[in-house]
């Protein structure tokens, strides 16, 4: 047994140091960023933000509306072969932002063979790969990751979780990966923290992966554990090439899955028709809409993910996620607005002209206390 006594670090131990800019305005930062990859012979220009491929945010309409803002989403790997194909021969153009999910089982393996095969037999580019386990540590991970690589010469393949260094340059070196993923335990529906002690504060395991990956040419994502846009800019300042977001785009609008709705009428103002819309949702007299009102939101090693996908807990296995029911937070667009704002004016306070020059210009300082709480009960 040993002891790590340096401290470690998490999206709230810190601020950033604001520092002399002659940028003028956000609107001159540039959220767009160019790659070149250790490994695929493609070059990615994007914004570096992804949805996680759970099977809520990792959807096809997220997809879309994601490309809009040219930041990329990683589809969750439930699609059937058959939607996969569809989606790409119908949607080319956003082609480049978007990952197909795969664990490392031979079924993943086969599904993404025949998808891509029909791909190309139909003269359609292939989209890039994510190779997704919640435990990236095991040997087998980095020779599956590998075999993919051969297959396709040509596409990114973003890879993990990892939290380490040493692992991080394994997976490039070893598994033909161009982007590890960061971070283990940290996902705002992870407990595996609570069932097995395992983890390592999120900024800490960016800042020493990122500087392992660099130094091969390679990149990192941090994924899990921003709950706010300042992680964000956090997570950029500390490092991260790309930033993975689940809990905050979950319950937008463009999440799949279990929604729950309420009924109500468009005609009649909103407080004094709450009763009547519940129980004269078909009356002529007071039209009526469907709305969102929460979706179901689970880790995908949570009970409800694999009894939905597959058939159950295993005996010997433990659920390491949670599930909860989220209010429904509007539009996907609004909060990619507010994001990519909340970084721009991260910019512009620390001189930084893009969000590649992020990190290059980020001090952080050690604090007890991010923010002033007192009227957060009471937001709007
Ligand atoms: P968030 O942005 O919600 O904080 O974190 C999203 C990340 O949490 C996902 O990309 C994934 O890596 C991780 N995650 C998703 N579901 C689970 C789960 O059930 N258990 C664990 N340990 N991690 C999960």
């Amino acid at each position: 047994m040993k002891i790590i006594d340096d401290i470690k670090l998490d999206f709230n131990d810190v601020l950033i140091r604001p520092r002399r800019s002659n940028l003028s305005s956000r609107s001159e930062v540039d959220t767009i960023r160019e790659f070149s990859f250790p490994h695929a012979s493609r070059k990615l220009s994007c914004s570096p933000i992804m949805a996680a491929n759970m099977d809520t945010t990792g959807s096809f309409e997220m997809a879309k509306c994601l490309s809009k803002f040219q930041a990329i989403t990683c589809l969750h790997k439930h699609y059937t072969a058959n939607q996969l194909i569809n989606f790409f021969e119908n949607n080319q153009n956003i082609l480049h932002l978007v990952f197909c999910s795969i664990g490392t089982s031979q079924k993943d393996i086969d599904k993404i063979k025949y998808v891509y095969n029909q791909l190309k037999e139909n003269n359609k580019n292939i989209p890039n790969i994510c190779i997704d386990i919640a435990n990236g540590y095991s040997e087998n991970f980095v020779n599956k990751a590998y075999t993919i690589r051969k297959m396709y010469p040509e596409i990114i393949i973003i890879a993990g979780n990892v939290v380490t260094p040493e692992m991080t340059e394994e997976l490039i070196l070893r598994g033909g990966v161009d982007i590890v993923k960061i971070g283990i335990g940290s996902g705002s529906v992870c407990t595996t923290r609570l069932k097995t002690g395992i983890g390592y504060p999120q900024l800490s395991a960016i800042m020493e992966c990122g500087d392992a990956a660099h130094g091969l040419g390679g990149h990192i994502c941090s994924d899990g554990g921003c709950v706010i846009p300042a992680d964000i800019c956090k997570a950029f300042g500390g490092n991260a090439d790309f930033v993975m977001l689940g809990g905050m785009l979950a319950g937008t609008d463009c999440c799949d899955g279990e929604w729950e709705y309420e009924w109500r009428c468009k005609t009649l103002g909103e407080d004094e028709t709450r009763n009547k819309e519940w129980w004269q949702p078909f009356d002529p007299q007071y039209p009526t809409e469907k709305r969102k009102v929460y979706l179901k939101f689970y880790g995908m090693s949570s009970k409800e993910a694999m009894s939905k996908h597959d058939g159950g807990v295993a005996n010997y296995r433990t659920s390491e996620g949670r599930c909860v029911r989220i209010p429904y937070k509007g539009t996907t667009q609004n909060i990619m607005q507010d994001i990519l704002g909340g970084i721009r004016s991260a910019c512009t306070y620390i001189g930084a002209k893009s969000i590649k020059d992020f990190s290059k210009k980020t001090i952080f300082i050690r604090v007890n206390n991010t923010h002033n709480r007192i009227y957060e009960k009471y937001d709007k």
